[in-house]
Formats: C-alpha cells, structure tokens, sequence
C-alpha cells in the first residue's frame, strides 16, 4: 500500500514525496481511513511508529477538502504534553502546511503571552499548542473553539499524568459541538486514567491498537545492570559512554538535580553534554534541543520532560541512570531510539532505590530479564526479597520522617512566613498545575527530590 492509495490532496502526497515518504506505517494504514472517515479514534502503536503523520495527514486533509464552520476559530488544535514535542510536531506541520493557504501556528508555555494573544487574533487555522497555556487564553477569551473541527491529543495518557485532565475538559467544554473530530493517539493508551477523559472527550471511537504497549520493541536492544551507589551508576555509565558503538546518547535521571549533577561530571570527564531540565528558560530548552538535535553534543542528560514523543534520528543509546517512577514511561524513554526501522540499545541501572520500579516495569512489560555484568564493575546488589524490600521501604520512609521532623523543627524557629519554594500548584510556566496527589509522600520524597516530576504546561 501507498500514500497515493487514500484519497489525500495532490500537495500533500507531494510534501510526503519531499520528506521521502512513500510508504504508509501500519499505524499510518489503520488510522487513516478511520480518520479521514470524521470518525473519533484512539490509536496505539510502539514508539518511533509514525503516529504524527497518521494524525496530520487526515487533520490537513479535512481541512482541504471541507468548508471551515467559522470564519475566524480555528480549525484545528493539536494538544502536546511538552514543549520540545508541541515544537517538534508544529515543525512537521509546517513542512505540510507550506504547500498550501492554511495558517499554523504554536501556542507554548514559557513564551511570550501577549505575542501569543497578537497570533491568535490573526485568526490561524491550526494551532499545535501545550494544554495549560491554550486553556489560558480560553479563558482570557484571546479563542474561541466553537468552530473547531478537529480536535488531536498527542501523548494523551502524559497529559494526564502531568495533571492536565481539568484544562482539558474546558478545552473540550469549548469546542462541544457534534461536528467535532476528536483523535486520541500514545504509545500506551491502555492504563486506567485514560477511560474516564476518553469517555468525555471522544464520541463512540474507534480503536486502533497495532501491538500492545508492553509488547516487545524489536529493534531496541533492552540490557540492565545492578548498580550499588550513585558512584557505580556513574562508574558504569562512564564506561559505557567510552563505547564507539554509539552515537548520540540520552541520559534519563529522576531529578532535576541529578541531571545538571549528572552533566557537570560527564563534561569533567570530557563527555561533551548538554543538559535539559524544564526549569530552563524556554530559549534555554530551545537551544540546548537545537544544539543537540545538529549533533553538537553526544550525550543528553534529562528527565521526563523529554521521555515522549522526541524525534531525534542519531540517538543510538538510552540510558536510565535511574529508573522511571512509572512504569509506562520506561517504553517512552527507550523509545527515544530505535526510531522509524532503526536498530538503538536501552540501558537501565537498577540500585537499591531503583527495584520497586524496576519491579513495576517488569510487570507492566510482562517480562523477566536477565541482568548484565561489565568486567571491572561488579554490583554486590542483586536485587531485594519481598522481606528486604519491605526493611528497606521502612528504612527510607524513618529517614524520611526524620528529615520532615527536622524540617519541621526548622521550619518552627523560623519566622511563620510560607516558603515561597513550596508553594503547590504553580509551576515552571505560568499555567496553574495540580499536581497528583502523592500516596506515599514521605518515602518518595526520600527517593526523588521534590523536582522528580519535571512538569510542563
Ligand atoms: P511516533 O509518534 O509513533 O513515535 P513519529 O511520528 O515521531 O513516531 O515518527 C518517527 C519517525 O518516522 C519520524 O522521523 C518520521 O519522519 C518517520 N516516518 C513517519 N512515517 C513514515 C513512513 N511512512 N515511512 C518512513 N518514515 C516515516
Ligand atoms: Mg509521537
């Protein structure tokens, strides 16, 4: 089967003939029809699958080929869990969009709100957008969704996770109207929290799913290791990193600080490294994807801000310095590479600290694996029991409560103002966040800093 196979527009099968695109994904072949029949769709398929075109091809389609309901909302919206990817996804947009009439434009948090509002007056016919911000200038009343036509959610489950879930009900409270196409696509669609947002957004859809999300990705090479200490970790991946084998390198570490940590030692070591943390200034995020995406640096050191969706065709290697507090977010992270047919290998240290979630994604992916040694750097952990686990757990949980008891010591000397540092619910960007309720505080917080989640709006 061919692109030319579907009934899409001339200047779109001449866009895809310039990317040097001929051939239709399997995702691409199940989606399309659906999509471009106006019906509701939530697809599945592995990571580096083709799951942007499968949506931006129907989404320009309909817009050729129909008469707009409103002159001035727009058309489309394309809702993105990060910036980098909502960057990454407008980029693709736009290569299809330049052959036409149609107007397109992104919506970030972090960026200028008033040149955002100035945009959005000029009446564009797409918007790629993050939810918080467009949620924002819904309610600044800078748009209007009462003619939108389609409605697209990138990495809806992420969405979700990073608290999302009211934004985007406003969004849809907006744009509720019954000539509203909704398309729902991940890489893992099929946990719980998905059912409850996909009943109120999508009308009767159809579901695509090529492969399950635990399925094995058969072209990245999946290895572990026991790690003791921070110190092994870093032992190892030095090791590793001097490995000709592979090209360019992301690095995931739970926290913010581990990152920047993380990236100081590597350059030390000569490594040349970027870092990426969403606490950046948004140019600073900019440049460092810009930089790293042309090959400047071999190795990037981040967090989960850049675990979906990242299009990044060099990165050979996956690191997990720590692993994933969910488990899903582990095929998103290895899904960085071994993109589009190419061949990547995933690395993962499992520590003391790592085995509850190391457990978890063994779980989730249905699998055993079998733990890897290095000459040289022998692990003494080699995992917990059930009993230990649990010592171990309440170790960290007394730790833990000893630090709340001398933080609340301190907090008591002090003068009884807020730290502005804690306050909850205002995040990086400008975009009010809700944060999950956390169940076992005090243990995470031990494990991961409070920055653990690098959130996005
Ligand atoms: P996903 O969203 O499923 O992770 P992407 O949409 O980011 O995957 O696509 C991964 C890569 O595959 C991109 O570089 C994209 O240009 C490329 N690609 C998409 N569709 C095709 C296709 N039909 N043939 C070849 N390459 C494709
Ligand atoms: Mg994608």
């Amino acid at each position: 089967m061919q692109f030319t196979d579907f009934s899409l527009d001339k200047r779109l099968l001449d866009s895809l003939k310039h990317m040097g695109i001929s051939t239709p994904t399997e995702i691409q072949q199940q989606a399309l029809p659906i999509a471009l029949a106006g019906k509701d769709l939530m697809a599945s398929s592995k990571t580096g699958s083709g799951k942007t075109l499968a949506f931006l091809l129907p989404a320009m389609q309909r817009i050729i080929s129909s008469r707009p309901l409103s002159k001035k909302d727009p058309r489309v919206l394309i809702l993105l869990p990060t910036r980098e990817l909502a960057q990454q996804v407008y980029g693709q947009l736009r290569l299809l969009v330049a052959n036409t009439q149609y107007k397109a434009i992104s919506v970030l948090g972090g960026e200028n709100f008033n040149d955002q509002a100035k945009a959005l007056s000029r009446d564009p016919h797409f918007i790629v957008a993050t939810p918080g911000r467009i949620a924002d200038h819904l309610q600044q009343r800078h748009l209007f969704l009462n003619g939108l036509e389609l409605l697209i959610l990138d990495e809806a489950d992420r969405m979700l996770d990073l608290g999302f879930a009211e934004q985007l009900k406003a969004i849809n409270v907006a744009a509720d109207h019954k000539r509203r196409q909704t398309l729902m696509f991940s890489a893992t669609l099929d946990h719980d929290s998905i059912n409850d947002i996909a009943t109120t957004l999508l009308n009767n859809p159809s579901h695509v799913a090529i492969g399950a999300s635990y399925a094995e990705h058969k072209d990245i090479e999946q290895k572990v290791f026991f790690a003791d200490h921070l110190d092994h970790k870093q032992a190892l991946l030095s090791h590793i990193l001097k490995q000709p084998e592979h090209k360019q390198t992301i690095v995931f570490t739970a926290t913010r600080a581990d990152t920047d940590r993380l990236a100081t030692l590597l350059a030390e070591q000569g490594f040349s490294t970027a870092a990426l943390s969403g606490d950046l200034k948004q140019s600073a995020r900019n440049q460092i994807m810009d930089q790293f995406s042309r090959g400047q640096q071999q190795v990037l050191i981040t967090t989960d801000v850049a675990s979906r969706g990242l299009d990044l065709v060099n990165v050979s290697l996956v690191v997990n310095f720590d692993m994933p507090k969910f488990a899903e977010e582990y095929v998103h992270r290895i899904g960085r590479t071994g993109r589009a047919g190419a061949k990547g290998v995933a690395i993962s240290f499992v520590g003391p600290k790592d085995w509850q979630n190391f457990l978890q994604v063994q779980t989730f992916l249905r699998k055993n694996f079998n733990f890897s040694t290095i000459d040289g750097l022998p692990a003494k952990f080699s995992g917990l029991s059930a009993k230990a686990d649990k010592a171990v757990g309440h170790k960290v949980a007394a730790k833990a409560k000893a630090k709340t008891k001398a933080k609340s010591a301190v907090k008591a000397k002090a003068a009884p103002k807020r730290d502005k540092r804690f306050i909850t619910g205002v995040d990086i960007g400008d975009a009010p966040m809700r944060r999950k309720a956390k169940p076992t505080a005090i243990v995470e917080q031990d494990i991961f800093d409070k920055n653990s989640q690098d959130l996005d709006d």
